[in-house]
C-alpha cells in the first residue's frame, strides 16, 4: 500500500522533547513515509530528538541546527538542507518562546524586551524559514504553523505570546498571497491546549486546560495526533487547495462566546 506522504522531504522545527507538537507530526509523517529533516535547538534537543527517532525505530531522519533568532543560522540550515535534499515537500514550524514572568498578570507590563523577543522567535521566525523553504520548493509545497487562540482573542495570562500569534497569523495570509502562485501553500494549525514544555510556561496552564475540558463542545482535550492529522491533511495531496487558512484543532472551542 503506498503512504500519503512518500518520497517526501518534510522539513520539522520544534521538537524539544516527547510532549511536542512537532514530535507528534514528525511520528504521523514518517508512518506515512517521509523523509524527516529535523531542525534543533541546541544540544539538549539534539540528543532529545535522536533518542526518539531511535525509540521509535523511524527510518531516513537528518539532523540540523537551527537557531531562528538568527538569520544567518536560518540561511545556512536551509542551504545544509539543499545540500542534501535538493529540494523539499513541506515545514512544520512549532516554535514560540516568551519570558516565563509575562506569560502572567497585566498584559501592559510586557516589556519593550520582551515584546521584541517574543515576536521575534514565535512570528518573525516564521517569515525568515518561509522565505529560505520557498526557494527549495519548485514544484510546490506546504509551510505550517502552530498557532493558539489566545492570537485572536483575550485569554488570561497569554499575553504577549497571544500578540506574537496575532502578527503569526496574519504573517500566514501575506505570505500565502506571496507564494499562491508557485503553488506554495501557507497555513496555521491553532491547537487546543497540549500539556508540552512551552505551554508549561504559561501560568495557570492547568486551570485552562480544565476550563476547556468543562466548556469546549466535545467535552475534552484535543489529542497530539488529531493535530498531526490535521497537519497531514494540509500537507499531502488532500489539501492542495487550501491556502491562508488557520484551522482550528481544538474540539470546537472557538467557536464559544461565553
Ligand atoms: P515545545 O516546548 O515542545 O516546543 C517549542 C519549541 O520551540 C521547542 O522545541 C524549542 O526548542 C523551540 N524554540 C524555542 N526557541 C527557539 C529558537 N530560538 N530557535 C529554534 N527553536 C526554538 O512546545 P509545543 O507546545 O509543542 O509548542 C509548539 C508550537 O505549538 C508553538 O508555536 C506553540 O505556541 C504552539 N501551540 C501550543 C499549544 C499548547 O497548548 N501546547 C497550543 C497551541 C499552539
Amino acid at each position: 500500500m503506498s503512504c500519503i506522504l512518500e518520497k517526501q522531504s518534510m522539513v520539522i522545527m520544534g521538537v524539544a522533547n516527547k510532549w511536542s507538537i512537532a514530535w507528534g507530526i514528525a511520528k504521523k509523517f514518517s508512518e506515512e513515509g517521509a523523509n524527516l529533516i529535523f531542525t534543533y535547538f541546541g544540544e539538549k534537543s539534539l540528543r532529545a530528538i535522536e533518542k526518539l527517532v531511535e525509540e521509535a525505530g523511524l527510518q531516513n531522519c537528518s539532523y540540523f541546527s537551527c537557531d531562528v533568532t538568527s538569520d544567518e543560522d536560518i540561511i545556512e540550515t536551509f542551504a545544509s538542507i539543499k545540500k542534501q535534499y535538493g529540494l523539499i515537500n513541506g515545514v512544520i514550524h512549532s516554535i514560540a518562546h516568551a519570558n516565563k514572568d509575562e506569560l502572567q498578570g497585566q498584559y501592559y507590563n510586557t516589556s519593550r524586551e520582551g515584546y521584541l523577543m517574543a515576536q521575534n522567535i514565535s512570528a518573525y521566525s516564521f517569515v525568515a524559514v518561509c522565505r529560505e523553504a520557498q526557494a527549495m520548493m519548485p514544484e510546490g509545497g506546504s509551510l505550517t504553523t502552530l498557532s493558539y487562540l489566545g492570537g485572536e482573542r483575550v485569554v488570561k495570562n497569554y499575553n504577549v505570546m497571544g500578540v506574537a500569534k496575532a502578527a503569526l497569523e496574519s504573517s500566514v495570509q501575506y505570505l500565502a498571497h506571496d507564494l499562491g502562485e508557485k503553488q506554495i501553500r501557507v497555513n496555521a494549525i491553532s491547537a487546543g491546549p497540549v500539556k508540552t514544555l512551552a505551554a508549561k510556561g504559561v501560568s495557570g496552564f492547568n486551570d485552562l486546560a480544565n476550563a476547556f475540558i468543562e466548556k469546549s463542545p466535545m467535552k475534552r482535550m484535543v489529542t497530539v495526533e488529531e493535530i498531526a492529522n490535521t497537519a497531514l491533511f494540509l500537507n499531502s495531496h488532500m489539501g492542495t487547495g487550501v491556502t491562508g487558512e488557520v484551522i482550528h484543532v481544538d474540539c470546537g472551542y472557538f467557536i464559544l462566546g461565553y
